[in-house]
């Protein structure tokens, strides 16, 4: 019987190594989509300040023109001073300069203040690109990571489930019945260690003469509260 539990319990051990590691399995595509997510975001926001500031320049380079086309107006009315016959039309034609000029002047404010926009824009995006192109760096670094893991994890998982095999067939199969239906019903444990008189499955104190038994690990005991098959690991330690 002692074999047979120590065998067991290698087995429990495997099974309950290749749980976590379907667990991990299941996790990796699931972290490497957040990872990419973030990094669409970031690139999002990026591309959206750029068109930004491709409209401003737009704006910009409207503005120019159209003040570039006033400043002809100006001159061409200048032009016409030499043509002007009274005092009234010099007037009117003074008068209408005065209010182009006006316009133009605001319109060169403008254009600085869109200019000033778009230097704080391109201040902010190379700021941004820049850590981008870290965060960048550090995902791809994250998800080469995951990928080893993951290829790691494709040999030790290949080897347990060889071991689990061999183990199968030493263990007796009624044994074995025990142990699945106590795995199924038990959150994957069906066999237990016990330390200090208390159960590492469900917490519970077992008698001290049950105790005493389990140390021998020479008969199958199962735990009164949850019923698994009890196993003395040795003083403490874990391994
Ligand atoms: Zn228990």
């Amino acid at each position: 019987m002692r074999d047979q539990l120590e065998l067991l319990w290698e087995l429990q051990k495997i099974d309950l190594s290749l749980k976590s590691m379907s667990e991990e399995r299941d996790r990796y595509p699931k972290e490497v989509k957040k990872l990419d997510e973030n990094q669409n975001i970031e690139s999002e926001r990026i591309q959206k300040d750029r068109e930004k500031i491709e409209l401003l320049e737009k704006e910009r380079r409207r503005k120019e023109g159209h003040l570039n086309m006033e400043q002809e107006k100006i001159k061409r009315a200048e032009g016409r001073m030499f043509d002007v016959k009274t005092n009234k039309e010099y007037q009117a034609l003074l008068s209408e300069i005065e209010g182009i000029k006006e316009a133009n002047s605001r319109e060169e404010e403008e254009i600085l203040q869109v200019m000033d926009e778009i230097d704080e824009l391109k201040k902010d995006l190379s700021k941004r690109e820049k850590e981008m192109a870290i965060t960048v760096e550090r995902i791809e670094a994250e998800k080469r990571k995951i990928q080893e893991r993951m290829a790691q994890g494709d040999a030790v998982w290949k080897q347990q489930v060889e071991r689990r095999e061999v183990l199968s067939k030493q263990i007796e199969s009624k044994l074995i019945k025990l142990y699945n239906t106590l795995k199924e019903k038990r959150q994957g444990v069906g066999v237990v260690s016990v330390k200090q008189e208390t159960c590492q499955g469900c917490f519970v104190h077992v008698p001290p003469q049950m105790f005493i038994e389990v140390q021998k690990n020479n008969s199958l005991i199962r735990c009164p509260n949850c019923n698994r098959i009890l196993y003395w690991e040795g003083d403490g330690k874990t391994s």
